[in-house]
């Protein structure tokens, strides 16, 4: 459905879990006029409805550099627990346990215990012991464990549903299957190509918000900014565990590993979905593109490291960082043995027989600057645009407040009106979601 006046206060760009979630509070505290496009039929279709559906604790957010993720991951969990409430959406309390397999990780999840109490004083963790261990979950082999009592499995596709069906109440206007091509920005307006049907519309806005996810950058690209970085793109495999081994675990499990606190999709874990299955992953894989249309596989990202701009991906072939990562990655590509043989050195009942219906999961995009990989999540602005790159922390978890501190940050930039009153306090109030200095958002923020 074509919308008849294209001339719009906002338009974003990304009908995932953050662009819905942006619409919904400028929607609700400001009197802007708001498009929100998607080029799938529904809303929460990519990363955010493939993803593993943990609701999760702060462990790995080191408060000298990270404070705002942690921060957004506290105050969101009280939000999608209120929104789940009021709505009776899918829920499941299964807590979450994050173990040590050697005695030097006995130090770091003590570390990660007082990390997440500073966030959230008021959620329950526990470093637990061997033995304490053993009485719940009696599968399980580990030195010792942080236990969060709180975290959750949940549906983050339905949860974005209802924040949009609510943000459409406020006034946005939604245009699925509908592509963003291109942005430029002009004096006073910015003016957005879209691809729907076949044909290429023009809509123009005062303002633009790209949170397309894995396309981000080659959106900002298409404006002719962020032609510095290059991105390459990891698909992953997950498996469900057979109903009969379900109950080995009841809670979700992640170990401590040299990758945990900078490249956590590289290392195994299990997570209690919300319908009660288990799953196990993630295997990376290369791809070549973020679309979740065609997969792709090895030669596609082989292809893809050819395309410009190529000079930071050349740098990469002496970064030692970046190599493990591939080396660690393409080493796995053929085997589940790498991934169930780590699950058995903490689950030793693990087996192969367990493992079915592999399937493919969410995507990840990882952009290489001038100085190496780019550790998420990061912000460009320019006059009239944002774009939001790598939006993996604070991960679906921390969305709500996350994006509630965009919100501020552009009402105060962009100098947009505020309602007299927020729309529908029943739900989600702002200065709650949004409490946190904007300066931490500012330190998200990469001149390009
Ligand atoms: C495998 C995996 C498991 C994860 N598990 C968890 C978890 O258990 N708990 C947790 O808290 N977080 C988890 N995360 C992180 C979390 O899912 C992401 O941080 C979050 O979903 C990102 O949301 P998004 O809105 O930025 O992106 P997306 O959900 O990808 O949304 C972007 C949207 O933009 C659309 N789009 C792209 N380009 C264009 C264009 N040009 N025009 C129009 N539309 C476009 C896409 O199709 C998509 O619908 C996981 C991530 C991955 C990869």
């Amino acid at each position: 459905m074509l919308i008849v006046n294209n001339n719009f206060d906002i338009i974003i760009a990304g009908g995932g879990i953050l662009g819905v979630s942006i619409s919904f509070w400028l929607s609700k505290v400001t009197d802007s006029k708001i498009l929100l496009i998607d080029n799938n039929s529904s809303i929460a279709s990519g990363t955010s409805n493939l993803n593993s559906g943990m609701v999760e604790a702060p462990f790995f957010y080191d408060p000298s550099t990270k404070t705002i993720f942690g921060e957004s991951v506290c105050r969101s969990r009280k939000l999608w627990r209120e929104l789940q409430v009021a709505y009776k959406l899918p829920w499941k309390e299964v807590g979450s346990l994050e173990i040590a397999l050697d005695d030097e990780s006995l130090g770091v999840i003590e570390k990660h215990e007082r990390w997440a109490k500073s966030y959230c004083p008021d959620e329950e963790y526990k470093v637990i012991d061997t033995d304490s261990l053993k009485t719940i979950e009696p599968k399980l082999k580990a030195k010792g464990a942080i236990l969060s009592y709180k975290d959750a499995a949940t549906d983050y596709k339905s949860l974005t549903q209802v924040l949009g069906t609510l943000a459409s109440h406020n006034g946005v206007l939604f245009l699925l299957d509908a592509e963003v091509v291109s942005i430029s920005e002009g004096d006073n307006f910015v003016e957005i190509k879209i691809l729907t049907n076949g044909s290429v519309h023009t809509y123009t806005a005062t303002r633009f918000i790209n949170a397309t996810g894995g396309g981000a950058l080659s959106l900002a690209n298409s404006m002719g900014l962020a032609h510095e970085l290059a991105e390459i793109f990891i698909g992953s495999y997950y498996w469900k565990v057979s109903d009969a081994a379900g109950s080995m675990f009841n809670h979700h499990i992640f170990s401590i590993s040299k990758y945990s606190s900078q490249y956590p999709f590289l290392e195994p874990y299990l997570a209690v979905r919300v319908d009660g299955t288990r799953e196990i992953g993630p295997k990376p894989f290369l791809v070549g593109s973020h679309s979740y249309r065609d997969y792709g596989g090895a030669l596609d990202f082989f292809a893809s490291m050819l395309k410009r701009p190529i000079k930071p991906k050349i740098k990469l072939i002496g970064n030692k960082e970046f190599l493990s990562m591939v080396y660690n990655i393409s080493g796995n590509i053929f085997s589940e043995e790498a991934i169930l043989n780590k699950v058995q050195t903490f689950i030793p009942y693990m087996k192969r027989d367990f493992l079915t219906g592999r399937h493919k999961s969410g995507k990840r995009n990882i952009i290489i600057g001038k100085n190496g990989i780019m550790h998420p999540t990061a912000i460009v602005k320019t006059e009239r645009t944002l774009h939001i790159f790598q939006y993996f922390e604070p991960g679906a978890t921390g969305t709500p407040s996350f994006s509630s501190l965009i919100a501020k940050y552009l009402i105060n930039k962009w100098g947009l009106r505020k309602k007299t009153a927020e729309l529908d306090q029943t739900i989600w109030g702002f200065e709650f979601a949004s409490e946190l200095p904007i300066g931490y958002l500012e330190n998200l923020l990469i001149n390009s």
